[in-house]
């Protein structure tokens, strides 16, 4: 009886691992596709000073309209594009694409914005890495100081010579990099002092999950980012509760639903401020 019962359990389990399988190929051969046949799209999210409460970024978040399934989240398929080299590909349309846009709304005469393009493990990896953002922002004519570069903890903490060199490249160029959902991951208090990145970014899991012990990491994650002279930013934003203590706490900026959602260019244009 127990054999039949293995027998039955491991059909079972090899029935859904090619399922799986099956589902990630067809994805990586509708990526592909996705390329060619230009089904990408970036949303923005703005982002607010919580002093001013001026707009002074935009989150570029990547978006796939496909012909069939409609939108399909980043949260999807970046994980299945990281596995192959389409990641590469598609990260360099995206940061062409957001320094485009950004220095378009500046040409149109908005007060500049910071432009926050998400890094995946594989691209902030490369050698070259350095050099392709150089000659993109040259080629798009955006200056270095409204790209910021977001890379999680993780991405940070491997490898550590190779990220320095990178990390001060970057810096040289006078581009700002950011650290994404920061406290989910693993933070060493060494690298974060030793390592030349400008931001935090708080996880939106410690603000939208209101509790006390939340409360209190948010708290030290602000005064952390300031002794180390960062900035710090409040991910996932969704109540004027959570913005009242943000403010309380100095946190200096806020992204999250409370004030906007990821927009199309189109809808956020009209939220930018114009200078004069
Ligand atoms: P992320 O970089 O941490 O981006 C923030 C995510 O939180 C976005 O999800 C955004 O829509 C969502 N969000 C913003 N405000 C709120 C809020 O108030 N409440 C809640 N519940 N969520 C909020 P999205 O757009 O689905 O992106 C998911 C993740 O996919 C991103 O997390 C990022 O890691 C990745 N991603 C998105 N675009 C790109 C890209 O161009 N390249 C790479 N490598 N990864 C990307
Ligand atoms: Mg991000
Ligand atoms: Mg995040
Ligand atoms: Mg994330």
């Amino acid at each position: 009886v127990i054999k039949q019962n293995n027998r039955n359990n491991y059909k079972v389990f090899e029935t859904s691992i090619s399922k799986d399988f099956k589902t990630m190929l067809t994805m990586e051969t509708e990526l592909r596709k996705a390329i060619e046949e230009q089904q990408f799209e970036l949303h923005y999210q703005p982002q607010k000073d919580i002093g001013s409460e001026k707009v002074v970024g935009v989150e570029a978040l990547l978006r796939w309209k496909h012909p069939e399934k409609g939108y399909i989240s980043p949260a999807t398929f970046i994980p299945i594009a990281e596995k192959t080299s389409l990641i590469l590909e598609i990260g360099n349309w995206v940061l062409r694409e957001a320094c485009k846009q950004n220095k378009q709304w500046q040409n149109q005469g908005y007060t500049p914005v910071v432009v926050g393009v998400n890094l995946s493990a594989k691209q902030f990896h490369q050698a070259d890495l350095v050099d392709q953002v150089s000659s993109i922002l040259h080629e798009t004519g955006l200056l270095a100081c409204y790209l910021e570069l977001e890379i999680t903890e993780s991405m940070a903490m491997s490898n550590e010579e190779d990220i320095i060199h990178t990390l001060i490249g970057l810096r040289e160029l006078g581009v700002h990099v950011s650290i994404d959902d920061f406290g989910t991951g693993y933070s060493s208090l060494k690298y974060l002092s030793r390592f030349p990145v400008n931001k935090l970014k708080i996880d939106k899991a410690f603000i939208h999950e209101n509790r006390k012990q939340n409360e209190a990491i948010v708290k030290s994650i602000i005064h952390m980012s300031h002794s180390l002279n960062m900035k710090v930013i409040a991910e996932g934003v969704e109540t004027e509760e959570q913005l009242h203590f943000l403010q309380k706490e100095k946190c200096d900026e806020m992204q999250g639903f409370y004030y906007s959602k990821p927009l199309p260019a189109t809808h956020v244009t009209p939220i930018l401020q114009c200078v004069k």
